[in-house]
């Protein structure tokens, strides 16, 4: 019954990420830069991304790398899934309920509309298309995001826009076996 316990692993405090062990490698995000230059610095916490496009290509690659805890940090408190870190019960369900979204999904790119500022800058409106593939299909949405700019200079992501009707579009029978006539 013994094993050598060799790769046993140990429960890891934070989930298992998905970031490119060559951080050299083009970002998933899609703005041209290795990953290094890119949405890292906003993922390590080593800067707080500078405007709402980054913010947004930070929180698509996040998906993308499995990094539940940056998309939790990074989402404003009046968003409907919020929940604060001192409600344990709940953050631990908001990040698992996250990790489900990373792992149903491959992330194939990413395209940010042209960003609308109102309130002297302190609120942006983003449209934005993303492309996801599920196991048996290619999904690709339409969103249009908003963010608040806080006291402090640090852009949160709120919402998607309510008043905007999302086009969700499905191109199914790609990867569907079909009996030709
Ligand atoms: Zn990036």
């Amino acid at each position: 019954m013994a094993t050598k316990g060799f790769g046993a692993p140990q429960q890891p405090k934070k989930p298992r990420d998905k970031v490119p062990k060559d951080a050299s490698t083009a970002c998933v995000c899609g703005s041209g830069k290795a990953y290094q230059d890119c949405c890292r610095h906003y993922h390590d916490g080593t800067r707080f991304a500078p405007d709402p496009v980054a913010l947004l290509r930070s929180r698509y690659s996040a998906y993308a790398y499995r990094l539940p805890d940056y998309i939790m940090a990074t989402t404003h408190p009046d968003h409907e899934d919020y929940k604060p870190a001192k409600d344990k019960a709940g953050a631990k369900a908001w990040q698992q309920s996250l990790l489900n979204f990373c792992d149903a999904y491959t992330f194939q790119g990413l395209q940010p509309g042209a960003l609308e500022l109102e309130d002297d800058g302190a609120v942006a409106f983003l449209n934005f298309t993303a492309k996801v593939n599920a196991l048996s299909q290619r999904l690709q949405f339409v969103e249009r995001s908003k963010f608040l700019c806080g006291g402090d200079g640090r852009w949160l992501y709120v919402s998607g826009d309510a008043d905007f009707t999302p086009e969700v579009l499905l191109e199914s029978g790609q990867f569907a076996d079909e009996d030709q006539p």
